[in-house]
């Protein structure tokens, strides 16, 4: 079985309502027809419902840009999943770069996250990826596989197509280096080795594994080539809707 490509966009901290209703609109415009792939856009927390209306009963799928492990309860600044699916949303990208190094998100609270989404069947999208420093030091792949046993530590996966991870070089978000298609395909290939080593076979050969890390209009045609690249994480180039639309349209 194939896995189908997701191509998700992560609009960070930006986008009015207004500039999120235009965004989200044109989004759903670029997606119509589109069988052989999926779309996801993560708008901010305050754009969520506005997004919602927007792309109920297209094929556009919404995600928050992260997720409490807890129901409810004292958690001052954290949003449920309930709370989200309550807004129409399916899935969560959990563990992004931003919020390890910003905000101190270690693997194990990470790991709670990605725990609890699952639990109340929100699909998370796992980030994970070195620091330059890291890749300089030789220590790329220890990494990869620490944040991502970590992240997946006591996680079952029954269907593969309710988990998806991505592999995005620190060193490669926001700054318009992009990791070539075969730095990126030696990652997701060790990725993907990991799971074979995690899970099943019929499991692990279908979770999707996106690249994320200053991916445009001129470069996704290339890393999704890659037999091991499921899709991209894009973070500036989602927020203009041009450049999102080639990306859907990427050339397989
Ligand atoms: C991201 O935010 O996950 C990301 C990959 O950003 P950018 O595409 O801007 O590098």
């Amino acid at each position: 079985m194939q896995r189908i490509p997701l191509i998700a966009g992560n609009w960070k901290m930006h986008t009015s309502l207004a500039e999120a209703r235009e965004l989200a609109t044109a989004v759903v415009s670029a997606c119509k027809g589109l069988s052989d792939r999926e779309v996801m856009i993560a708008p901010p927390f305050t754009a969520l419902a506005t997004v919602a209306e927007v792309v109920r009963g297209s094929q556009v799928r919404l995600a928050a840009q992260n997720v409490c492990w807890a129901e409810q309860g004292a958690f001052t600044g954290e949003i449920a999943p309930g709370m989200l699916q309550e807004l129409g949303c399916s899935m969560a990208i959990i563990g992004h770069s931003e919020r390890r190094q910003i905000f101190g998100e270690s693997d194990v609270l990470i790991n709670q996250r990605l725990a609890g989404a699952m639990h109340f069947g929100i699909i998370p999208v796992l980030c994970f990826g070195e620091t330059l420093a890291e890749r300089e030091a030789g220590q790329t792949m220890a990494v990869l596989e620490r944040q991502v046993r970590l992240g997946l530590s006591g996680i079952t996966v029954a269907e593969p197509d309710r988990l998806v991870l991505a592999y995005e070089p620190v060193w490669a978000i926001g700054t318009g280096k992009t990791a070539s298609e075969q730095q990126a395909q030696e990652a997701h290939e060790f990725v993907r080795n990991l799971l074979f080593a995690m899970y099943e076979k019929s499991i692990a050969q279908q979770i999707r594994i996106l690249y994320g890390g200053s991916v445009n209009s001129g470069n996704v045609d290339a890393l999704l080539r890659q037999p091991d690249i499921d899709g991209a994480l894009v973070g500036g180039a989602s927020l203009k809707a041009e450049s999102f639309e080639r990306i859907i349209h990427f050339l397989q």
